[in-house]
């Protein structure tokens, strides 16, 4: 596995590739890799002759008083882990090249961006379709592949591809957790191990919608209310939001028709997590 800084760097190898005609898979990530970013490469490897994953901690997507300088970086164990999964290059930029003196320009998705994560953090998803926009530019996959975990993100780069006739395709795969059911993320490092263990009603308060749509309940009040009750009931949590929204405009529903996306995002102390599942009824 190659390791590389420079953008001119990845331009040049990049080159080579798409002369030898080798499809590239492309996994965008912040680092501090665990299983969900592995089980991104891995398939990325399944599905493309070259595989570039890049790390970077992309300081446009976090807000004044957010994570950015915290945020959990290790470098050298990312190497190994990418390279264990099947990473061909790891291309790690630094910000003052992403960014240069007198950068200004930027993408905007409209509508999607406004509710869930776009309410709390406002400024993020500009921060998020700006940085895959020009990662893209940089690497020029045939796919990237980006988590369901972070389903607003996922869907609202589906949005900008669609929206900007970008020649590849995105692909989502599910979210990757642990045994009781707390989606894998950096940010989990953040917890102590009584957070820890509360965290779990993210993925318990998703389920209990799910059994609450799958016995006919169509009123999504009510889903929310019960999930706001449990989440409410657990001492550490503070809710941020707690939604359910149609998967084309990421509007909210008063009823539960069709597919729909159900999402949360919790704070434990300083630590915000976020988590949803897709239903169908
Ligand atoms: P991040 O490093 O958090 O920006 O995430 C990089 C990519 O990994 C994004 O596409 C995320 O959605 C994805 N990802 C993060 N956590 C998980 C997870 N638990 N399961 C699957 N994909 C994930």
């Amino acid at each position: 596995m190659q390791v590389v800084g420079e953008l001119r760097s990845i331009r040049e190898i990049i080159g080579e590739i798409k002369k030898r005609e080798m499809t590239i898979g492309f996994v965008p990530t912040m680092g501090f890799l665990h299983e969900g970013h592995l089980s991104l490469i891995r398939r990325a490897k399944e599905e493309n002759d070259f595989v570039v994953v890049s790390i970077f901690v992309n300081p446009l997507q976090f807000g004044v008083g957010e994570d950015f300088e915290q945020y959990p970086r290790d470098l050298e164990r990312d190497k190994e882990l990418a390279a264990a999964a099947g990473c061909d290059l790891l291309f790690v930029p630094a910000a003052k090249d992403m960014y240069q003196r007198g950068y200004a320009t930027f993408v905007d998705v409209d509508r999607l961006t406004e509710g869930l994560c776009g309410a709390s953090r406002p400024g993020h998803f500009r921060g998020v379709t700006t940085v895959v926009n020009k990662l893209f530019n940089l690497v020029s996959p045939h796919r990237a592949y980006f988590g369901q975990k972070d389903a607003q993100q996922a869907l609202v780069l589906q949005r900008m591809i669609r929206d900007l006739n970008m020649d590849l395709e995105l692909i989502i795969l599910p979210t990757i957790r642990e045994s009781d059911g707390l989606a894998m993320s950096s940010r989990n490092k953040y917890l102590s191990s009584v957070e820890r263990k509360e965290a779990s009603v993210l993925y318990r308060s998703l389920r209990l919608a799910r059994e609450l749509i799958d016995r006919g309940e169509k009123d999504a009040l009510i889903v929310k209310k019960s999930m706001e009750d449990l989440i409410r009931s657990t001492r550490g949590a503070v809710l941020d939001y707690l939604e359910i929204v149609d998967t084309d405009e990421l509007k909210p529903l008063e009823s539960i028709n069709g597919k729909c996306l159900v999402a949360v995002a919790v704070k434990f102390g300083a630590t915000r997590l976020i988590d949803n599942i897709f239903v169908e009824v």
